[in-house]
């Protein structure tokens, strides 16, 4: 079973569903599934709502790229072994209460980010990692903190929390979330005159070796099921990832909204 949250997350991003991501999957959310999947071409008058539901997982599921098999809301050995590929990335965690605080306001438009954020480089302060992180461009060079925008400092810890709670250190590893690829760097846009969003210190890299600057999300390591829930922790802070919204620097997740 695919958890509420990223149901209804689903549904909103195909414009099904306007209401809270609340983990509580009401009329509303049904109704929406029933539209999403009637928009996707599926004859589901006959459907009760359960059936609809499995269906839009298999929707979910095949859009991640795990084969399902037909969308036909019927739970086969294929939609059975799809849905523990899909939990192998995916392990849900039960949300603390700070974490429902979903603001997705809370960060500026990129074009307002010094008026949020200040002068670039300015109002820094050091985040103290939760788990050891290792410097993506020198692996044995261990990075314990970082410096970090003061604003953002908060969410940040957070989320690394949150991250280390779901994965687990030996899996972060294995998956390469602990390699740091940089957060404050003063510089210009790549290939651009506008300051990058790490001038700020409010972007964090990871895994720049794996998810290269050009690559879209048939290349990016980030893009995979497993890395789901790393993406959706940054965007339930409020943060922004690239990848998932341009699809290219899977590595870069910013306190900025586009
Ligand atoms: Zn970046």
């Amino acid at each position: 079973m695919i958890d509420d949250r990223t149901v209804q997350r689903a549904l909103a991003k195909g414009g099904f569903y306007t209401g809270a991501i609340d983990g509580l999957y009401g009329d509303v959310s049904r109704r929406a599934t029933r539209n999403a999947l009637i928009a996707d071409g599926h004859t589901i008058a006959p459907w009760i709502d359960p059936r609809c539901r499995i269906a839009l997982e298999q929707a979910i599921m095949a859009e991640a790229g795990i084969e399902t098999g037909p969308i036909d809301g019927l739970v086969g050995p294929q939609t059975r072994i799809a849905l523990e590929r899909w939990q192998d990335g995916q392990r849900t965690v039960e949300p603390s209460p700070v974490d429902i605080a979903h603001q997705p306001d809370r960060f500026p438009r990129q074009k307002d980010v010094r008026a949020f954020y200040g002068a670039p480089g300015q109002h820094q302060t050091k985040l103290d990692l939760p788990f050891a992180m290792r410097l993506a461009w020198d692996t044995d060079t261990i990075v314990r903190r970082f410096s970090i925008h003061e604003k953002v400092h908060d969410s940040a810890a957070r989320a690394f929390a949150r991250i280390l709670d779901h994965y687990g250190e030996t899996k972060l590893r294995a998956l390469g979330l602990d390699l740091f690829g940089g957060c404050l760097n003063v510089r210009r846009m790549r290939g651009g005159t506008a300051m990058s969003m790490h001038s700020w210190g409010m972007a964090i890299d990871f895994d720049p070796a794996h998810n290269a600057l050009r690559w879209n999300r048939d290349r990016a390591r980030m893009a995979r099921p497993a890395y789901a829930r790393f993406l959706d922790i940054w965007e339930e802070e409020g943060w922004v990832s690239l990848g998932r919204e341009r699809n290219y620097d899977w590595m870069h997740v910013q306190a900025a909204r586009l």
